[in-house]
């Protein structure tokens, strides 16, 4: 229903003027604001569950390469024994000297040969 702003006069939905006051009816305020339209709306919601889905399946590499590469590096640093020159005793890679004969094992690299040089 319409309803003159100057004299509060009830008026026909169409009303274009006060049909008491002569008043210049504003309506349709609401009707014109911009709201996105439904074929625009399923597009972004298409979009936002495709988007949603190679998250998770980004996420998912990401994690899987994450925990791959996390295993390679505990097996780096805490799997690799660093041998001994002297007695040959393996030790712990974190060992700085020879568990078994004392021998510095400062600058021995763990088991595997050093590449390039
Ligand atoms: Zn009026
Ligand atoms: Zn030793």
């Amino acid at each position: 229903m319409v309803y003159c702003h100057n004299c509060g006069e009830k008026l026909p939905e169409n009303a274009l003027f006060c049909t008491k006051c002569g008043n210049k009816v504003i309506q349709g305020v609401q009707g014109s604001a911009a709201t996105p339209s439904d074929e625009v709306r399923d597009a972004f919601n298409r979009m936002s569950a495709e988007m949603e889905k190679a998250f998770n399946v980004a996420a998912k590499e990401l994690q899987g390469a994450f925990q791959t590469a996390r295993s390679n590096i505990q097996k780096t640093i805490y799997k690799e024994p660093i041998m001994c020159p002297n007695c040959g005793e393996k030790n712990l890679a974190s060992a700085t000297f020879c568990t078994k004969c004392g021998q510095s094992l400062a600058g021995v690299q763990a088991s595997k040969p050093a590449e390039g040089t």
